[in-house]
């Protein structure tokens, strides 16, 4: 698909810039625990001729039992015959996680029981490459494998022993390993270990850590959120939480890194009181006495306090996890702390209108925050208006991360942003000078979009997506409809200063040209829709606009976040009914579940963009593009268009699977039952939409202010 695929072939070739000097650096970690129970996605075992390693569908096994952090560690249960066995572990590829502390040490943990001395495996650093599309391996460098059994440190906790290896034992090894091998010793037999918290140690001077300071602590229906002070220490490595059911016998049952200072703790039970603690570990794996103690009780939630629950958390989003110069979106959390998404910002403050309307801050914290929105963003880089998909926070300048090409103006991120700043210009009516100065500051920067310069032939046809102050159009993506760019074409119809005419709404979106139709054709891989009507039949439900069945569901949310498709008819159909089907279609396909995929039901359901196991995808409701990963944004930014559905995906989400799924900003970015995979990210295009059209559902608020924009009002009524 098309038009994505842009998105999907640049992803990961981020090339560094030097605002990276200030961002913030990672440990480098190969396993510490795995968010799934049963077995760890990111590990793979090979043997031969009578040695064995136990393994569940080629994984290491996890084990919940006993782990050094928790709440799981790795099991290594291993025979050795006359052949060998390897078991290897995969560093984990996350988005913006691309600058590591000096490592100095490969470093674990290991509870080896009876299995002792020359039973010990020996371990050695690798590093694989692979083909990208194909998978086939190019390269395979390896050090040699060293004896773990001469590494041990002599510091024990419980049964736990840590093992630390000087990364010049393993001789000359160029760059970091991707993939840390554990193989079998020359001695017969059988053996067991555990292993947890296998990483790159580097050296970290021993500042002496605080005790923590007071926690806070809150119970909603199935999960206590504790937190407290933020706290910046380079020696801290994870804080500990504790919880006990008596206020007597703690036990761990999670970490969390210094970045948050939340942590949302899943019990799965209503109706309990809980007590927490916490405490710091440092890099020497040395532990702080425990904060107070503070208790918390579960309780049943009606349906309402559901939604407010879930709007709120992903709300957090934006505001606690906001880039501080800007107060603007992140891309994705954790990743790079600097780096904002400016399309994601402007669902964020969509997102953040809700949050000061329902209460969640008051309506003075929101006026603060979009004065700075506001006066960062009439300084930052902006070409001929348009502001860049990614800018750095400190600077204000624009951030090439995928790739040198995109180093200027980004429409449909653009196009994003002011969704949300003209729903804010409306939001913030008061007659006092900061809410005169946010609507002053948002009229100011909505005037000086050039939407037409990015007619790039001028011909009144197709708007182009971006556009490079050394480069020119060098990308030279056409905008050519159905799918999440409406909201670039109706803005740039809108715009009072620098408006496109209505004829290329039909001429260039919804266009019946040769280009147009063969650009379809390339995205969907059918000729369904090819003509932007389509007319079939899917799952029972027809479809009057749209490639393929429909899509993605990004598709029925970026746009009309804002922009209320109850009020959008063009002469081909109104954007609510087609919506709609949409999500049905996506509803009844992920019921019938063709690819027999676990987990994927009528209750847990919605196809979409998202992380996944083998990166940032598209997920479409057919078979070819289904690959079981499913994003909770799907489903609950359906809302308004399948209630029912949403709401008994929400409580499925939540009660069934929200010992992974729920986090610190409500669900987590997706989740893959069929591979065990789990993201580990929350993303900034992916938790407003849960937030804002779940508002839209229940009062049409950001629907109500965005059509209030005289402009908007006339340009809607011209398609008919
Ligand atoms: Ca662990």
């Amino acid at each position: 698909m098309r038009t994505v695929a842009l998105l999907l072939c640049i992803i990961g070739s981020g090339i560094p810039s030097f605002a990276q000097i200030q961002e913030r650096v990672y440990d480098y970690l190969f396993f510490e625990n795995s968010i799934l129970p049963g077995h760890y996605f990111f590990s793979d075992v090979n043997y031969s001729e009578g040695s064995y390693v136990k393994n569940v569908r080629g994984k290491l096994p996890v084990c919940e039992s006993e782990f050094f952090t928790p709440p799981n560690s790795l099991v290594l249960n291993f025979t050795t015959g006359t052949g060998s066995w390897e078991a290897g572990v995969v560093i984990e590829r996350v988005r913006g996680i691309d600058t590591f502390k000096t490592a100095r040490y490969l470093s674990f943990w290991m509870h080896s029981g009876s299995t002792t001395g020359n039973m010990l495996p020996e371990v050695s650093l690798c590093k694989l490459e692979k083909e990208r599309r194909t998978g086939i391996i190019i390269s395979d460098e390896r050090s040699p494998s060293i004896p773990v059994q001469k590494y041990f440190t002599g510091i024990k906790h419980n049964e736990w022993s840590f093992v630390k290896i000087p990364l010049e034992d393993f001789g000359a090894f160029e760059g970091r390993p991707n993939k840390i091998s554990f193989s079998n010793s020359n001695d017969p037999g059988d053996g067991k270990i555990l292993i947890d918290q296998l990483e790159l140690l580097p050296d970290v001077a021993e500042i002496k850590l605080p005790r923590p300071d007071k926690i806070l602590v809150k119970g909603y229906e199935m999960h206590v959120d504790v937190s407290w002070a933020p706290i910046e220490n380079e020696n801290l490595k994870y804080i500990k939480i504790y919880r006990s059911e008596d206020n007597k016998n703690f036990h761990a049952v999670g970490i969390q890194r210094p970045y948050f200072n939340r942590y949302t703790d899943y019990t799965g039970e209503a109706n309990k009181t809980y007590f927490y603690k916490i405490s710091f570990i440092d890099y020497q794996y040395k532990e702080t006495t425990s904060s107070n103690v503070n208790k918390a009780h579960t309780r049943a939630f009606t349906d309402d306090e559901l939604l407010d629950m879930v709007q709120e958390a992903s709300f957090r989003y934006y505001w606690e996890g906001a880039e501080p110069h800007s107060g603007l979106a992140l891309e994705n959390i954790p990743g790079r702390k600097n780096m904002i998404a400016t399309g994601a910002s402007g669902f964020g403050i969509m997102a953040i209108i809700v949050g000061s309307e329902r209460g969640f801050i008051t309506r003075e914290q929101a006026v603060e925050r979009m004065l700075k929105i506001t006066r960062f963003l009439k300084k930052c880089d902006k070409f001929h208006g348009a502001v860049p998909h990614f800018i750095d926070g400190p600077s204000g300048k624009v951030e090439a991360f995928f790739g040198e090409r995109d180093n200027g103006g980004d429409l449909v991120e653009t196009s994003f942003l002011f969704q949300g700043l003209l729903a804010a210009r409306q939001y913030f009516d008061k007659n006092n000078s900061s809410e005169e100065e946010i609507r002053q500051s948002i009229t100011l920067l909505w005037e000086a979009v050039e939407w037409d310069w990015y007619d790039r032939e001028k011909e009144n046809e197709f708007l182009t997506w971006h556009w490079s102050p050394d480069k020119e159009w060098i990308i030279d993506h056409k905008l050519i409809g159905w799918n999440e760019t409406m909201i670039t074409y109706i803005l740039a119809m809108a715009s009072p200063t620098h408006s496109i005419p209505v004829d290329m709404y039909y001429g260039g979106w919804a266009s019946q040209k040769e280009q147009a139709v063969k650009y379809r054709k390339a995205w969907g891989k059918t000729d369904d829709g090819s003509f932007y009507t389509n007319g079939n039949y899917y799952h029972g439900l027809k479809l009057p606009v749209g490639v393929s069945n429909g899509g993605p569901l990004f598709f029925v949310h970026y746009s009309y976040m804002g922009l209320d498709p109850h009020k959008l008819s063009d002469k081909y159909t109104n954007y609510f009914e087609n919506n709609r089907n949409i999500a049905l279609i996506n509803w009844r396909y992920c019921a019938e579940n063709p690819n027999n995929f676990k987990g994927m039901n009528e209750a847990f359901w919605g196809l979409t963009a998202s992380d996944g196991p083998w990166g940032y995808r598209a997920i479409e409701p057919n078979l070819e593009n289904d690959n079981g990963t499913l994003a909770p944004t799907g489903a609950l930014a359906s809302f308004p268009y399948t209630p029912e559905q949403s709401m008994a995906a929400l409580k499925n989400m939540y009660r069934k699977h929200g010992q992974y799924l729920w986090g610190e900003y409500g669900f987590k970015d997706a989740v893959n039952l069929e591979e065990n995979w789990h993201g580990r990210i929350f993303m900034g295009l992916n938790q407003a939409p849960v937030t804002v059209m779940i508002e839209n559902y229940r009062t049409g608020l950001i629907w109500n202010l965005f059509m209030q924009n005289e402009e908007i009002e006339r340009t809607v009524s011209e398609l008919k």
